[in-house]
């Protein structure tokens, strides 16, 4: 092993961006764990490798059938990584009762903060970790100090909001808030409200934008006039408890575009009063069948232009686009380029891109990882995927004469942890 590959393979890291359960949620689902829960990703891949007609749970169903087709793509190869790392088995089918006996041992007399503190914080050294999913409207437990490690920051996200088609997002607000929104500038207020509440208990990381999940990423400016109007539309098709629709005149996309365009803007702009990052999902969509051609990162240019206080971090390498955003990142002061998630979905183009990006990029703008899983063993194998592929590229700069083995762990120690301190304002 390489010097610098020994440097990364040992550095903790910034976790950008994870989906964890909580402690309490990890625990109702105790029973559950068997070796399928290691899969993370890699069911998308087994929809894949099934052809067409064949539903998610029955391909999942079939993991026997299809594991080999897949066990040679990233989301494929963390999973192996994972067993491997954690059990010393590889994963192939006559190991898979013996991987569920190893997982239920291993969690079998810890708590589940004992759990995420083994494998989030020691096994996939994880120092840090911005969790996605818990301060959202409807989760009743956003607000517990006791669900999440003391070194996971949050992300705010209302997608709903900005791909409206309906009211059921403005009835949550009102339900969360108490407040009754009956005009545009409630439903901002509103919203401003529910993002105090979550400020308020100090950990509140960055505003998240996935709404490319929803939309594609072309913004507009709307005038007041015109999300006014949109607000009324959408608000008057508010869907009572019994189903019945007091309007059922359907929403122009217009009128949705223009409603939640507004309050992208607005969102945007309490991030800028706030020093708060903005964390924007672009590139590929997890899953399958999703809608690519509008989450390219290029649609949001007016808005890095526009918000020039804002600190954008922009996910997931926008594979495949990669290139673009290092291009981006390269043009635009408030852009970081974020590799999490990248090196599941791709780990030869994710080198690539840390490779040109490092050519391009100043290396501080550069974060390396971000494991965006459900469960804190999937950390382990995605974690180790993201080192030896940043190990690869180090080495290789090294190797070609263009870095030191000094600057080589320099720009790892940035990558993998500082910049992301720094970015986060954690350490
Ligand atoms: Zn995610």
């Amino acid at each position: 092993m390489s010097d610098i590959r020994d440097f990364v393979m040992g550095h903790p890291l910034f976790c950008h961006h994870d989906h964890h359960v909580s402690f309490q949620d990890f625990d109702a689902g105790r029973d559950g764990y068997d070796h399928k829960s290691l899969l993370g990703y890699a069911t998308a891949d087994l929809v894949t490798a099934a052809g067409p007609g064949v539903p998610a749970e029955l391909a999942v169903d079939r993991l026997a059938e299809y594991w080999p087709a897949i066990c040679t793509t990233g989301y494929g190869r963390a999973v192996d990584l994972t067993s491997r790392e954690l059990f010393g088995l590889e994963y192939t089918e006559e190991n898979w009762p013996a991987i569920t006996d190893a997982l239920q041992d291993a969690i079998a007399t810890k708590s589940a903060a004992e759990v995420y503190e083994d494998l989030v914080h020691e096994r996939a050294q994880n120092r840090w970790t911005i969790q996605d999913g818990a301060f959202r409207l409807g989760n009743e437990g956003a607000l517990r100090q006791d669900a999440y490690p003391d070194s996971y920051a949050f992300a705010f996200r209302i997608d709903g909001l900005l791909a409206m088609t309906d009211a059921v997002v403005i009835d949550a607000l009102e339900r969360h808030t108490g407040l009754n929104v009956y005009t545009l500038d409630h439903l901002v207020d509103a919203l401003n409200l529910a993002i105090d509440e979550f400020q308020e208990t100090g950990r509140l990381a960055s505003i998240k934008i996935g709404m490319a999940y929803q939309r594609d990423l072309t913004v507009g400016d709307p005038t007041y006039a015109e999300a006014e109007a949109a607000f009324v539309r959408i608000r008057n098709r508010k869907v009572f408890w019994d189903g019945i629709q007091q309007n059922s005149g359907a929403v122009d996309a217009a009128a949705s575009r223009n409603l939640g365009d507004y309050v992208l803007h607005r969102l945007i702009q309490r991030a800028a009063d706030e020093g708060l990052p903005v964390q924007i999902h672009t590139g590929y969509l997890a899953g399958n069948w999703g809608s690519l051609a509008g989450t390219k990162a290029l649609h949001l240019l007016p808005i890095f232009d526009k918000y020039r206080t804002v600190r954008f971090d922009l996910f997931h390498a926008s594979w495949p686009w990669a290139s673009e955003l290092g291009a981006i990142a390269k043009n635009y002061p408030n852009v970081w380029a974020d590799m999490c998630w990248a090196w599941a979905m791709n780990p030869a183009e994710s080198e690539r891109a840390l490779s040109e990006w490092l050519d391009g990029v100043p290396y501080t703008k550069i974060f390396g990882y971000g494991a965006d899983t459900t469960y804190p063993w999937c950390n382990v194998g995605y974690s180790l995927q993201a080192k030896i592929g940043i190990a690869r590229v180090l080495e290789a700069k090294v190797a070609a004469g263009y870095y030191s083995e000094a600057t080589a762990c320099e720009v790892a120690e940035c990558i993998l942890l500082r910049n992301g301190e720094e970015f986060y304002g954690l350490d």
